[in-house]
C-alpha cells in the first residue's frame, strides 16, 4: 500500500469510528438553526469539537466564523475545507426555531457535520506529520442572501461591510492564506439524479431595494389629487417584463421582483409601494447590462407617474466557477463512496451562492452529494439518509485534503498551476463597493 494509501484508510477509519459523533452534530444543528451572521451556539458547537480535536482556532471571523488549521510538516499550499453555519427562514419546517421561523432546510447542517467530521478524522489520525501544507477547517456565516435589511443595518452600524459571509470573510483577510477551497453541499433524489453531481457554474447578481414615493389622498373625494406610487410600481414591472427580450439567452439572466408594500389602506391613493428584485446573470457583465435596464424601467415608470423612486442597489454574489481539477478529484473521491455511475454533469445553475466570489479568487469546488429528501428551502428539506448525508461529505472531503497535500502536495500544485483568477482581491473589492455605489440612485421627482 502505498503511503497515500495507508493516510487515507488511517482517516476513513478514525471518521467511521466517530459516525455517531458526526450524526449526532448533524441532527443537533437541524435542531438548533440560526440564520446568518447570528449562528452563536452552532459556532459553540464548532469550537467545541475543534478544541476536542487539539486544533488551534480563531473564532468570531465576520461575526460567528470559526477557522482552525492542521499544519503539515513541510511548506505546501493551504486547503480550506468549507461548511456554512447558517439557516434559512421556513416557518412552517417541521423542525424550524419557533421564535425565529429558521430552518435547516438547505442542508448546511450536513455541512457542518462533514466538515467538522474531516477535522476530527485528518487531526485526531496524526496524518499531518505526512502533509505539506496546511488544511484548513472553515465553519463560514452568512452564505443565504436573505434579512437584507438587517444586513444592511450590520454594515451601516459597521459591524461588516459586505451582506454573507464569505464576503465579508474575502474583505477582512481571513482567506489571504488559503489557496483554494472545497465544500459539499446536500442535494436530494427529489431535486437532482444521481448520487452527487456538479454544474461547471452558477449565476451571480445583484439585489435592489425600490421604493416609490407618490402623494396619498382620499381615493374616492380627491383620486387626483394623489400621485399613485402602486401605478408607477405596475408600470416599472411592464417596463421591466418588456426587457426580457433583449436579455440574450446565453446570459441565463434573471430578474424576478416582488411587491413587497403595495399601499396602507383601500382609500387612500398609495403614497409608498416597496419592491424588491434580484437581478442575475452568468456574467458580472451581463447582470450589470440588465441591472441599467431595470433602473431605467424604474426611473421611467417614476416620470411617466410624477412621482420619485428611490433605488437601492447592494452587492451579490459572483458566478461560481468550479475548478475542473478539483471536480476530477471529487468524482474519483466521491466515487468510491457512492459508485461512480451516481455522478451526473448538470448544467449551469440560474441560483447563486457566495462561494462564487471566492471562486474568482482561487480555485474552489462546490459539487453537491445526496443524502436528503425534499426540496431545497421547503418544508419537506430533512437529512433523510444519515451515512450519505453527514459521514460520506466527511470522509470526501478529508480523502481529497489528502491527496491533495501528500507526496509534497503534487495534486495541490497542479491544481494551482492550472487556474487563472479572473480577478485579485482588490479587484474583487472594488466591483463589489461599486455596486454599493450604484445604491441610493434616489429618482426623480418629477412634479
Ligand atoms: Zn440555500
Ligand atoms: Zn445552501
Amino acid at each position: 500500500m502505498s503511503q497515500r494509501e495507508t493516510l487515507r484508510q488511517q482517516v476513513c477509519d478514525a471518521i467511521a469510528a466517530r459516525h455517531d459523533a458526526i450524526v449526532d452534530i448533524g441532527e443537533s444543528i437541524m435542531d438548533a438553526p440560526e440564520l446568518g451572521f447570528k449562528e452563536q451556539r452552532t459556532a459553540e458547537c464548532v469550537q467545541q469539537v475543534f478544541r476536542e480535536s487539539g486544533l488551534v482556532f480563531e473564532e468570531g471571523l465576520a461575526i460567528t466564523g470559526v477557522k482552525a488549521v492542521l499544519r503539515g510538516s513541510r511548506p505546501g499550499p493551504t486547503v480550506a475545507l468549507m461548511g456554512e453555519l447558517d439557516a434559512l427562514q421556513v416557518p412552517d419546517h417541521p423542525r424550524a426555531d419557533p421564535q425565529t421561523g429558521a430552518a435547516h432546510a438547505c442542508g448546511h447542517n450536513a455541512q457542518i457535520a462533514g466538515l467538522l467530521g474531516a477535522a476530527m478524522g485528518l487531526a485526531q489520525a496524526g496524518v499531518q506529520q505526512h502533509l505539506a501544507g496546511n488544511v484548513v477547517f472553515f465553519a463560514v456565516p452568512a452564505e443565504e442572501y436573505v434579512e437584507i435589511n438587517y444586513r444592511l443595518g450590520l454594515v451601516k452600524q459597521g459591524r461588516t461591510s459586505f451582506l454573507t459571509g464569505k464576503q465579508e470573510l474575502i474583505h477582512l483577510g481571513h482567506f489571504d492564506d488559503v489557496d483554494m477551497a472545497i465544500m459539499i453541499h446536500s442535494t436530494s433524489p427529489d431535486v437532482a439524479e444521481g448520487s452527487m453531481g456538479l454544474a461547471p457554474s452558477t449565476n451571480g447578481f445583484l439585489a435592489k431595494n425600490i421604493r416609490f414615493l407618490g402623494t396619498a389622498s382620499h381615493a374616492g373625494v380627491f383620486p387626483e389629487r394623489g400621485v399613485n406610487a402602486l401605478n408607477a410600481a405596475q408600470l416599472a414591472l411592464s417596463a421591466i417584463n418588456a426587457q426580457r427580450d433583449t436579455f440574450r439567452d446565453e446570459d441565463c439572466v434573471r430578474v424576478h421582483p416582488i411587491i413587497t408594500k403595495g399601499g396602507d389602506l383601500v382609500n387612500i391613493v398609495p403614497a409608498e409601494v416597496c419592491l424588491e428584485t434580484y437581478v442575475r446573470a452568468k456574467t458580472s457583465d451581463a447582470f450589470l447590462d440588465a441591472d441599467s435596464k431595470v433602473d431605467r424601467a424604474l426611473r421611467g415608470a417614476a416620470v411617466a407617474m410624477g412621482c420619485r423612486v428611490e433605488i437601492e442597489t447592494v452587492p451579490g454574489n459572483l458566478p461560481l466557477r468550479n475548478d475542473p481539477v478539483l471536480a476530477h478529484l471529487f468524482r474519483e473521491n466521491a466515487g468510491q463512496f457512492l459508485g461512480g455511475n451516481g455522478y451526473r454533469e448538470y448544467s449551469h445553475s440560474g441560483g447563486s451562492t457566495d462561494a462564487g466570489d471566492l471562486s474568482q479568487l482561487m480555485p474552489v469546488l462546490h459539487p453537491m452529494m445526496t443524502g436528503a429528501a425534499g426540496a431545497h428551502h421547503q418544508t419537506d428539506w430533512k437529512i433523510a439518509d444519515f451515512e450519505t448525508g453527514y459521514v460520506t461529505p466527511a470522509k470526501t472531503l478529508a480523502m481529497m485534503a489528502i491527496d491533495l497535500l501528500s507526496e509534497d502536495a503534487a495534486v495541490a500544485r497542479k491544481v494551482l498551476a492550472s487556474h487563472n483568477p479572473t480577478m485579485t482581491k482588490d479587484e474583487y473589492l472594488e466591483h463589489q463597493q461599486s455596486i454599493f455605489r450604484r445604491e441610493s440612485f434616489v429618482g426623480t421627482q418629477c412634479e
